[in-house]
């Protein structure tokens, strides 16, 4: 039996790269923690938001479309993308969202205040207070005792629950904790990235677009064990992708019979493979294979800047 510890990061389409940066650095206050390109389309960017320290369950990563078409959120797709706060820092948020003009909406689920609001893409987002994770210290504007941690989980839109919530029982390995009000929650054995809600009413399907979550990545500890977990998922009958070097981890794909992309990534090498831990996120960096057209590239690529 293999049981991941939860999220490694999870993957949105996007509009405009600044207005995204403006969002995830300037108003949730999290490091972007990595600028690179999309290894399968080098002219689009990819970033990576984080802690202070990036790790796994924090990371949420970006394919900014400045023109692309926008897409709708649907099943077949991560509806919801949970961020964990500290214990009472819930009216700090709603006066943050407030001074941001940040509409927002409250609401309960297995007994949590939860605040839900979209990104400037039209993202769903919500924030609840966790006890679990370590508290953020990266933002100089918002003090780490209320900063966002990293992800409390997700809520998965599945076009056949049943069959996602087995694939990720059975095949995962996370556990059932609980059924309220047509809504599952699962639990992974990680201090975040760990709570996952799949609704059991189906909603219509979802198209991919600016707006919507590409996938969402389970962590497998290192290398071996990522390459333990392409022949265990395999093992299951799912068809599951080669390895591909993602340069900052290992990575497979296989699609579960809710029609959800998963991906799985390896906790290492991690973000400190191409910059220091102090760096991260300030220059763009290649692959190997793209840096000889860094030149061209870099002419490509809007310049984008994090002002605060
Ligand atoms: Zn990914």
């Amino acid at each position: 039996m293999k049981r991941t510890q939860g999220i490694h990061h999870i993957t949105s389409i996007v509009g405009h790269p600044q207005e995204n940066v403006d969002f995830y650095a300037g108003v949730l206050g999290l490091r972007l923690v990595k600028k690179t390109v999309n290894f399968d389309d080098p002219q689009t960017y990819h970033l990576y938001f984080g802690n202070k320290e990036a790790q796994p369950g924090t990371i949420i990563t970006f394919f900014p479309w400045a023109s692309g078409k926008k897409g709708t959120i649907g099943s077949g797709q991560v509806g919801v993308t949970t961020y964990a706060i500290p214990p009472e820092s819930l009216s700090f948020w709603e006066n943050r969202l407030n001074d941001q003009s940040v509409t927002f909406e409250k609401t309960i689920r297995f007994g949590e205040e939860v605040l839900q609001f979209e990104d400037v893409h039209g993202l769903k987002l919500e924030l609840v207070e966790r006890e679990s994770g370590p508290l953020n210290t990266w933002s100089n504007t918002i003090p780490s005792d209320v900063a966002i941690k990293g992800f409390g989980g997700a809520v998965l839109y599945s076009n056949n629950p049943k069959a996602t919530i087995e694939t990720l029982t059975d095949t995962m390995g996370l556990t059932y904790l609980k059924e309220e009000q047509n809504v599952v929650r699962l639990q992974a054995d990680g201090e975040l990235g760990n709570l996952i809600d799949i609704p059991l009413n189906v909603t219509e399907p979802g198209h991919m677009g600016v707006g919507t979550v590409h996938h969402i990545a389970w962590r497998a500890l290192d290398e071996e064990d990522h390459a333990d977990w392409q022949s265990h998922v395999r093992t299951d009958g799912y068809h599951v992708t080669e390895i591909k070097d993602r340069q900052y981890f290992k990575a497979l794909y296989f699609r579960e019979y809710g029609q959800i992309l998963f991906e799985i990534a390896s906790d290492t090498p991690g973000f400190t493979v191409d910059e220091t831990a102090d760096e991260m996120g300030t220059a763009l960096k290649l692959p190997e294979q793209y840096e000889q057209h860094r030149e061209k590239l870099e002419g490509l690529l809007p310049p984008i800047e994090v002002t605060n």
